[in-house]
């Protein structure tokens, strides 16, 4: 590398780490509330053309209202995050890809609601991206709070089809990316496991990470779907196949068994575990047989191999918009919570 470009490099360098420092994301959170993150302005709601989308585009309220009214959490200890500003998003995204996402057609591809190009940008930016941006806040934050009470659960975020300089899979801005760069420069971390259990393979963090060997990516997917991404491949350090059709018990075992091997082959002092449901039997797109009980074991394997360790570990819900996923995840929770894997339980303000 020349001396102008090394040069250059640590400038940029620097002025990441200039925009993470001043940064509002990391928010002070008192012991009242509960590392659960979430905020009504997640959900994506207007003019019914959400429901033109296969999704459903407000399952992060629905899994916090079942919760609630399962007694797992009173309302007002959930987090609410603050939304990522251009500054924060500046952290990974390049000016011209954020610029880019002032077109209402670029986000209309992005988002895959085509009608959405017809619409004015000013309406796109409220309607759209600023609730992502609201789940991007719930992702960098969640890092900290599970930096200090050991775990964390983002209800949103895990859009991990996005790098820094493409979107795409209704994934706009690389929150996982960003919550890593966060987490390295602001919470003494330097050791990332990435589980990214979603069926879609997570081509925006590999391309993002490709060249950082503080970050180990175990990624089990289904290799024929979305996004057929063969360079990101290359950058997966453990890669697990699942094809079209695997049903619960063939899951688990694979799993069991990557864990394993993961273990061995690294050792983080921090785990981002992209929970998508989209391997639930049903879900056109994921198109895997995982039972929802499946799911709930899943995540308690997950859980289990970070907490047992004592590393902390975020949750992220990325992928899975059937109208059943909001209950299946709410009854993973509410599983981890019966299984002491994560304390729901808030403590009287004032009591560290
Ligand atoms: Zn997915």
């Amino acid at each position: 590398m020349s001396t102008a470009s090394s040069s250059k490099t640590d400038d940029a360098e620097a002025l990441r780490r200039h925009r993470i420092l001043s940064s509002k994301l990391y928010l002070d959170v008192p012991p009242s509330k509960v590392p659960l993150i979430y905020s009504s302005s997640y959900d994506i709601s207007f003019l019914g053309i959400e429901k033109l989308h296969p999704f459903d585009a407000s399952k992060w309220g629905r899994i916090c209202r079942f919760l609630s009214k399962d007694g797992i959490v009173d309302q007002k200890h959930i987090v609410e995050p603050v939304e990522a500003t251009k500054d924060d998003l500046l952290v990974v995204h390049s000016e011209s890809y954020l610029k880019s996402l002032n077109s209402s057609l670029n986000v209309s591809k992005i988002v895959e609601v085509p009608p959405a190009a017809m619409l004015p940008n000013c309406l796109v930016q409220q309607k759209v991206l600023r609730p992502f941006r609201k789940q991007v806040g719930g992702t960098i934050v969640a890092a900290k709070l599970a930096k200090e009470r050991g775990w964390a659960i983002n209800v949103g975020g895990g859009f991990h089809h996005c790098s820094s300089e493409r979107g795409g899979g209704f994934c706009v801005y690389a929150d996982i990316s960003l919550c890593i760069h966060f987490a390295f420069v602001h919470l003494n971390i330097s050791r990332v496991m990435i589980i990214d259990l979603d069926a879609h393979q997570g081509n925006g963090h590999e391309m993002d990470f490709s060249e950082d060997r503080r970050v180990f990516i175990l990624d089990m997917y289904n290799p024929g779907i979305y996004p057929l991404d063969f360079e990101a491949r290359r950058y997966i350090d453990l890669g697990v196949e699942v094809q079209s059709g695997t049903a619960t018990d063939e899951y688990l075992t694979k799993l069991d068994h990557a864990l394993e091997v993961a273990e061995k082959k690294f050792d983080p002092d921090f785990v981002v575990y992209n929970a998508g449901t989209d391997i639930l039997d049903g879900d056109p797109l994921g198109r895997l047989k995982i039972s929802p009980d499946g799911i709930a074991s899943r995540d308690e394997k997950v859980f289990r191999f970070a907490r047992e360790r004592n590393i902390p570990l975020i949750m992220l819900t990325s992928g899975g918009y059937m109208k059943s996923s909001a209950r299946v995840i709410a009854d993973s929770i509410i599983n981890l919570s019966e299984k002491s894997l994560i304390d729901m339980k808030s403590l009287p303000a004032g009591k560290a």
